[in-house]
């Protein structure tokens, strides 16, 4: 029988040793979250190896690698409104949750029916959904009633950065999405300022299933 709880040790320890883990709340959270119970039950055994996993459809978890650096990038404090676009399994809005010190709001919208209800019943059953709330529907529209946030996260890879987005960020929030350039997908984090100015910094280069919806 392997054991969840020193394997998913030993990834957070080498995601530290390879400086994606910065910070002890990132690394708490990554301890505390079971991945086991969030990919499908045929990966069960794979949950700790740094991979992404299937879902439905098309739709992967995100290796943990990719889960901790996005949580890194929005810099969880408690009290924090986070929206997620791309809810998948939920797992990546239950780091957060725990990141947060499970003191504030995260909303996670995911379009396919199947995986929204995956997801909540994930939160649900793991006991995250008095922080996390999962919504069905597109999430390139936001979240106008639950807007502003302090952090955006886009789990799915776009063409571009969609306008509905950008204005339900709070002044000196942080957006972390992936954006589909020629040389391929790269992680980008936008800030804006108390000012309301814009500006971005590249993260990585990665690879997410592409943003369906409307408004990008
Ligand atoms: N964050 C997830 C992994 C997401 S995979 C996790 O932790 O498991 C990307 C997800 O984005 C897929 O489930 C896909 O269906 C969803 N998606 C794609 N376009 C979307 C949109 N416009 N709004 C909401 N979800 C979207």
């Amino acid at each position: 029988m392997l054991d969840f709880t020193r394997a998913r040790r030993r990834l957070v320890e080498d995601l530290i040793a390879e400086g994606i883990i910065k910070s002890k709340s990132v690394a708490e959270a990554m301890l505390k979250v079971p991945r086991e119970e969030f990919v499908a039950p045929e990966y069960r055994l794979m949950a700790y190896e740094d991979s992404a996993l299937p879902l439905i459809g098309e739709a992967t978890i995100s290796a943990p690698h990719m889960v901790a650096m996005l949580c890194e990038a929005i810099r969880p404090r408690e009290g924090m409104r986070i929206l997620e676009v791309g809810a998948g399994s939920g797992y990546q809005a239950a780091v957060c949750a725990e990141a947060i010190g499970r003191e504030g709001e995260i909303y996670t919208v995911e379009i396919e029916l199947p995986l929204a209800l995956y997801a909540t019943q994930n939160i649900e059953r793991l006991g995250y959904s008095d922080v996390v709330n999962v919504f069905y529907g597109d999430g390139t529209e936001g979240l106008p009633e639950k807007a502003p946030f302090d952090a955006i996260i886009v789990t799915a890879a776009a063409p571009r950065v969609p306008e509905a987005l950008k204005g339900q960020l709070k002044a000196g929030g942080r957006l972390v999405i992936p954006l589909e350039e020629r040389a391929g997908q790269i992680l980008y984090l936008y800030t804006l300022s108390q000012e309301g100015v814009w500006s971005r910094e590249k993260l990585a280069y990665v690879s997410f299933v592409k943003l369906k919806g409307k408004f990008i």
